[in-house]
């Protein structure tokens, strides 16, 4: 979705006339992104006998751009002012902008509408990770043959963000599927309509 946000930005006049490419608004490639902290917003201090640590960059404060960049705006935000909104206030904020308003309202519904827009991925909770995976997956539902195999999707998520899940899961059936069976291994095994039952059957009886 970023690149649609970027592609935005590359596209003012501000930035035509200054020819910056959609490239000069991306924190990960040189050119538009603060150089001290490449990109990243905060550096690593070195402790005298501890750990490493990180603080904000002193250059950029955070924003992860440098100040040319920060320069151009879209509606009185400058790019890193977008990465800080959360999702909810980005649907607002990206209203008429098609690429991103699909992704942004896929976010919304599993749940995740508090986060902020630049919020790195490693920083995810098990549970938001998960959302964020299906989300992805929701958007291509339509893309043809699909197999998901979820191997106890739920164990270790907090009871809210199974709910979400659920929730996330019946739109993926509702998106084309039927439930074909349920219940344990013997009672898979004597399905009719299911494929797996008599591999599962022939399994079972050699337990
Ligand atoms: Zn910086």
């Amino acid at each position: 979705m970023f690149d649609a946000v970027r592609k935005l930005y590359a596209a003012t006049d501000a930035a035509r006339a200054r020819g910056y490419g959609a490239g000069r608004f991306s924190f990960n490639v040189a050119g538009g992104r603060c150089e001290t902290c490449q990109g990243e917003g905060f550096v690593s201090v070195e402790l005298l006998f501890l750990p490493g640590n990180y603080a904000p960059c002193p250059t950029c404060h955070g924003d992860r751009y440098n100040s040319e960049t920060l320069e151009i705006t879209y509606r009185d935000k400058n790019i890193a002012e977008v990465l800080a909104l959360s999702v909810d206030d980005a649907a607002t904020f990206l209203a008429d902008v098609p690429a991103a308003v699909r992704s942004l309202r896929t976010l919304r519904e599993v749940g995740l509408g508090y986060l902020p827009l630049g919020q790195p991925a490693t920083e995810l909770s098990g549970g938001e990770a998960q959302r964020i995976k299906l989300a992805t997956e929701l958007q291509r539902a339509h893309r043809g043959h699909t197999l998901y195999l979820l191997d106890e999707p739920t164990s270790g998520l907090h009871p809210a963000d199974t709910a979400l899940l659920l929730r996330q899961l019946h739109r993926l059936v509702d998106a084309g599927g039927r439930v074909v069976a349920t219940g344990t291994p013997a009672d898979i095994a004597q399905a009719d309509e299911s494929v797996t039952a008599p591999y599962l059957a022939r399994r079972l009886e050699r337990t």
